[in-house]
Order: structure tokens, then C-alpha cells, then sequence
């Protein structure tokens, strides 16, 4: 818990599984006095309310960012830009302006026009998230022990950038900071191209003929169940990201394929080698993730452990 509020007034746009995540960090670390919140679904809107994860629920993102000294826009990546253009004039002189999207250069794009010189914005991407949405999926230790990944324009406002940094501290996450173009390049590599793939593979399966649907969900637990689960990801956030990081997922997207191409040659060729190389390349990248406390040693993901302390 901070001593005093890192932010006296923040005004959080978009209450899903990010946004209302953030809500509940900030206000059970203490880093907000007053956190408003801003969703243009009055559904949303009414189950902020009453849940209590905010103290004030504004009728619009306009309002919510009047008097706000930082403000999230926590929107899918296509409605970044809009968000901005509402809550641009709003801002209020040295207040920050951030969003959490899982693309940069395009939501750099969008926002920065809309932004006052007397405001600062400061780009940023939480790296922790689950397959659900909505403000029923959030809670408050999303961000802890994850990276969040800051995207400074420049000139940078280092003042303004430490204290965004410190507020994702406060929730619990780890601070890395990186260009616009890199970032966008990075998250291809690991986390857009990875839910194409997922998306497809579960596309594939579902179409195929020889093979029924049922037998697919039977037999899940032989690899294909940890697709769904990544291919169960909120489908307008996912499209936005494809539809906004276009360049960097088709580069990788080149290279995949190349790939798969060796691959596939591969196993035409009886070429066991080529793949046992590479399958034990890659079992030592799955070592470093878990070595670095990005997820669990367990075996089946923690499922076996999970469901033994059931029994
Ligand atoms: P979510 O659960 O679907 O929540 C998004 C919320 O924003 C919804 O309530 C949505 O309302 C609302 N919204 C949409 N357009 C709006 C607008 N113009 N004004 C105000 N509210 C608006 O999505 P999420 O998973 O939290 O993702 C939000 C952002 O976080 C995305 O940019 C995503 O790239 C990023 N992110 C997500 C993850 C993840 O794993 N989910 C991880 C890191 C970063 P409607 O339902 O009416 O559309």
C-alpha cells in the first residue's frame, strides 16, 4: 500500500478485463485518491457501479478525463484514436494521457494528434492477460510480477514517464521501456503470429471432414486443448490487433512460414535430426520462461497439480 496517492484524480476508458484490472490494483495499492471510471456500454457502466471498483462512474470518456491527472484509455485498439479525440480537449494541463494496447505504432497514430502540448502522452502494453473480458474478468493482481512495457515519444517527458512507470510498480509489474517500432515487433514474434496460429489450427479442426467435432473435443488433451484456450481470446481485441499491426505480423508471419516450409521437408525427407535439433532448441526456451517466473514448472500448466489439490 503507497503512503499518499501517486495520482490525486485517474480516469480509466474502457472497464474489461484490463481496464477494471487496473481499477482494482490502483485502489487496493492506494496509488489513486479518486478513480473514475468511463465505458460506453451502460451495462458496463451499471456493473462498474456495482461492483465498486470505482469511485466515480462518468457518463462519458469527456467527463471522466475532466480534472484527471492520468488517464488510461483502455479500449480495443480500433477505438483508440476516437477516445482521444474525445478526451484530447478535456485534458487538463500536465496530465498524462496512456493506454494499455497490445499494438503501439498504430495507437501512436491515432492518439497523439488528439493530444494537447500542455498534456504528455506516454504509450503503454501490461503484459498479463487471460482469455476472458468484460469487468466481471478483471482483478487486482493481473499485473503482479508481469511486465508492463512503457513506449516514450520523443522528446520524452522523463518526469511524466517515471511516474506512469511508478504506477505500474504500484500494481505490482515490472517496468521495461522500448521504441514504438520495436515493441510492435516483439509482440508479433510472441504473442500476435502465436494467437494466429491458435486461431487456425482450432479453424482447421473444425472444418475438417474426416474428423469429427466431437472426436476433437474428446481427444483435446493431447495438445489441441491449449489452442482453444488461446483461441478463445476476445475477438474484436484480436482483430484490431491484426488489423493494426499489419506490417510486423505479416514479416513474421514470411518467416513462419519459411519455417514450416523446412519442416515439412523435413518429415518428407525422414530427416530426424533436423527435428529433434530443433525440438530441443526449443525445449530450453520453455526452461528460460519458467526459470524467469513467467509461468509454471508444473507439469500440464499447473492443471495436475490444480486438480489433485480438488480431490
Ligand atoms: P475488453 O474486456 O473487451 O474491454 C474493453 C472495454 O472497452 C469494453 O467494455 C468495451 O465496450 C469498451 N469500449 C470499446 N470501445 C469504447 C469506446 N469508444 N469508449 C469507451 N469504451 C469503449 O478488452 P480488454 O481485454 O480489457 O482489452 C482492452 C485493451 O487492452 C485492448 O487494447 C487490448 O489490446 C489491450 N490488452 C489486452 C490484453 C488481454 O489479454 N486481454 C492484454 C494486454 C493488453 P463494448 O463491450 O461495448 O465494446
Amino acid at each position: 500500500m503507497a503512503d499518499a496517492p501517486l495520482f490525486d484524480r485517474v480516469a480509466i476508458i474502457g472497464l474489461g478485463l484490463i481496464g477494471s484490472s487496473i481499477a482494482r490494483a490502483a485502489k487496493a495499492g492506494g496509488l489513486v485518491g479518486t478513480l473514475v471510471a468511463a465505458d460506453r456500454d451502460a451495462a458496463v457502466r451499471a456493473r462498474v457501479a456495482e461492483l465498486g471498483i470505482a469511485d466515480v462512474v462518468a457518463e462519458s470518456a469527456a467527463e471522466a478525463a475532466e480534472a484527471a491527472d492520468l488517464v488510461i484509455v483502455c479500449t480495443p485498439v480500433g477505438a483508440c484514436g476516437a477516445v482521444a479525440a474525445e478526451v484530447g480537449s478535456r485534458l487538463k494541463p500536465g496530465a498524462i494521457l496512456s493506454d494499455v494496447g497490445s499494438v503501439k505504432g498504430a495507437v501512436v497514430r491515432d492518439m497523439a494528434p488528439h493530444v494537447p502540448p500542455y498534456a504528455t502522452f506516454v504509450p503503454a502494453h501490461p503484459i498479463a492477460g487471460t482469455e476472458d473480458s468484460g469487468p466481471d474478468a478483471g482483478f487486482a493482481e493481473l499485473f503482479r510480477g508481469r511486465w508492463a512495457i512503457l513506449t516514450p515519444l520523443s522528446p520524452a517527458d522523463e518526469g511524466d514517464v517515471a511516474r506512469l512507470g511508478g504506477f505500474w510498480e504500484g500494481m505490482g509489474a515490472m517496468v521495461d521501456t522500448m521504441s514504438v517500432e520495436h515493441h510492435d515487433l516483439v509482440f508479433a514474434i510472441v504473442s500476435h503470429v502465436p494467437h494466429l496460429i491458435a486461431y487456425n489450427i482450432v479453424g482447421t479442426a473444425a472444418d475438417l471432414e474426416e474428423v469429427t467435432q466431437q472426436e476433437v473435443i474428446k481427444y483435446s488433451a493431447s495438445g489441441f486443448r491449449d489452442f482453444t484456450r488461446i483461441a478463445s481470446s476476445d475477438p474484436t481485441m484480436w482483430r484490431d490487433v491484426f488489423l493494426n499491426n499489419r506490417e510486423a505480423v505479416l514479416e513474421i508471419l514470411g518467416r513462419f512460414v519459411e519455417d514450416l516450409t523446412a519442416l515439412q521437408r523435413a518429415i518428407r525427407w525422414g530427416e530426424g535430426d533436423t527435428l529433434f535439433n530443433l525440438f530441443t532448441r526449443t525445449r530450453a526456451i520453455r526452461r528460460s520462461i519458467v526459470e524467469q517466473g513467467q509461468d509454471t514448472a508444473a507439469p500440464d500448466f499447473g492443471r495436475r497439480a490444480a486438480a489433485s489439490a480438488k480431490d
